[in-house]
């Protein structure tokens, strides 16, 4: 089943109809309740519709993918890697539908979905070529004629739990490792933004996934949660908020279920007075106001040294007032719109917040008048207490809260002030000042003199704090999630 083979001015008319793929058949869920998708431009506009898998359907699709556990366990991991590597190629064949499908159900810009697409294609030619590299090591054993090493298996069916920000490039990431490892899935999608993932597990299928290793059931959280608690799923890989995160470790950590959480970020930017500000004003405002401050590393404080400060606000405003806000298909939107109305509201309202607790905003703070869609305008807010709730709390939306500091020590302690550790970026010239925060900075993934935000396919996609649990995702430490340990003594006198 095709999710949508339409070109791009047509596809806005269609309704998508999603179905659950269990055991290797599409299953519209005929009688289920429903769940609408709306477009974040044009709310009046139904993007699609999908069927809400039910406990039964859960336990179906998890059983059909346990019972394809040893058969694609026993194909050699360089076989399923080339199973990856046809699904890159059909990734990239297809580029411009999935593309399409990105925008028009996120709502992000033509060029954000490509670029999403395009990473979708790197994430899984590198998981692809781990085939190759998924080794064990020697080691030297205390016994004579004894030879000691290790191994890696599969550790069976895994939960592909995921958000609607990237709703093609998550499962992806997650989705290559996985079969490389030979743990069949089964995937759930964010109801926001399911029909990427659906047109990816197809595209799974099409490249020669067995029947039943991938599999997808859609729905919200019941059916997150169904899936979570199956006693034969052995691992659950989630990509979300910090509460639901929390929720399903509660779940799965009874029965030991291993997990990979990755969560939300309240990410900071550090300027130095001795930094480029023009480059370090072009950071700030793509790293906030990017693909409307939606994604887990979007920058949502800017921590700048009290000598440049007034400056440096002043440069981020002129930029960001520049930017456009608009539609996905409009080749000229920098920014689209956020993901629903209640989003919205809850970007809104929080800035709102703000403004009682000492904030003074000094752009934007609102919905953009005139657009139906649910836009809101690029925000800034200086002169918030460090720990007021906007100061301190994920967002989600095109917000950025400024503090100012004296010295070094200062900003790493703002920048530690949050319960989350996803990304943080510094911009100086002083190598000193770069050694202190590699060393003292409690993020996952530091960038210097670059946006925070932004990742490669070999690197690690890592947190720290409430922002990660568990084995990192991309990179070749995903398998670590993916995979166990065996150790093996062999006796060889
Ligand atoms: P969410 O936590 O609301 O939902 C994520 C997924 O979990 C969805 O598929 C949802 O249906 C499912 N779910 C909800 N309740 C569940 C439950 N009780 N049991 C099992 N599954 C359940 O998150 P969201 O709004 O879709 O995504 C935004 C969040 O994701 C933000 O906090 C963002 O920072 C985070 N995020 C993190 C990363 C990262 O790599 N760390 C990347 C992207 C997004």
């Amino acid at each position: 089943m095709r999710v949508d083979a339409a070109p791009v001015s047509r596809a806005a008319e269609e309704v998508l109809r999603g179905a659950h793929l269990v055991a290797g058949s599409w299953d519209a869920g005929a009688g289920a309740r429903e769940i609408e998708r709306r477009d974040p431009a044009r709310p009046c506009v139904r993007v699609g519709v999908v069927p809400v898998a039910t406990d039964e359907v859960v336990d179906r699709a998890v059983r059909a993918a346990d019972a394809t556990a040893g058969g694609w366990g026993a194909w050699t991991p360089v076989a399923r890697g080339r199973v990856v590597e046809r699904l890159a190629g059909l990734v990239e064949r297809d580029a411009r539908r999935l593309a399409a499908l990105v925008s028009r159900e996120h709502g992000k810009p033509a060029r954000d979905a490509r670029e999403e697409v395009a990473r979708a294609t790197d994430v899984l030619r590198f998981a692809a070529g781990e085939g190759r590299r998924l080794g064990g090591r020697t080691l030297p054993a205390d016994l004579p004629g004894t030879a000691c090493l290790t191994t890696r298996v599969p550790i069976g069916v895994v939960a592909l739990v995921t958000p609607w920000n990237f709703p093609l490039a998550i499962p992806a990431w997650k989705l290559g490792p996985a079969m490389v490892a030979g743990c069949p899935v089964v995937v759930k999608p964010s109801p926001l933004a399911p029909f990427s993932a659906q047109a990816l597990v197809e595209l799974a299928s099409e490249a020669g996934a067995p029947a039943g290793a991938v599999g997808l059931v859609h729905g919200g959280g019941s059916t997150g949660s169904a899936l979570v608690r199956h006693p034969l799923v052995a691992g659950v890989s989630f990509t979300g908020s910090v509460a639901t995160g929390r929720s399903i470790a509660r779940e799965a950590t009874d029965r030991l279920a291993r997990l990979q959480l990755e969560m939300g970020g309240k990410n900071a930017v550090v300027v130095e007075a001795d930094a480029d500000l023009g480059r370090a004003a072009d950071a700030v405002v793509s790293g906030a106001f990017g693909q409307s401050g939606q994604r887990c590393s979007a920058t949502s404080r800017l921590l700048v040294h009290e000598d440049v400060a007034d400056r440096l606000v002043s440069l981020v405003r002129e930029r960001a007032a520049a930017l456009r806000v608009g539609p996905a298909q409009d080749e000229t939107s920098d920014l689209g719109p956020l993901v629903d109305e209640a989003s919205l509201e809850r970007c809104v309202a929080a800035v709102e917040r703000a403004a009682r607790d000492g904030g003074r905003v000094v752009l934007g703070g609102g919905r953009v008048p005139g657009l139906a869609g649910w836009y809101m305008q690029p925000t800034v807010v200086v002169d918030l207490p460090p720990d007021a709730e906007l100061a301190t709390s994920e967002v989600f939306g095109p917000v950025l809260v400024v503090h100012r500091y004296r010295t070094f020590d200062e900003a790493l302690a703002l920048l530690d002030g949050v319960e989350y550790g996803m990304s943080a970026a510094l911009f100086t010239h002083d190598l000193r000042t770069v050694g202190r925060f590699v060393a003292g900075a409690r993020a996952g993934m530091l960038h210097v003199n670059r946006a925070g935000t932004g990742a490669f396919p070999h690197m690690p996609h890592v947190g720290t704090k409430a922002s990660q649990h568990g084995a990192a995702e991309c990179s070749p430490e995903a398998m670590d999630f993916y995979t166990e340990i065996r150790t093996v003594t062999l006796d060889l006198s």
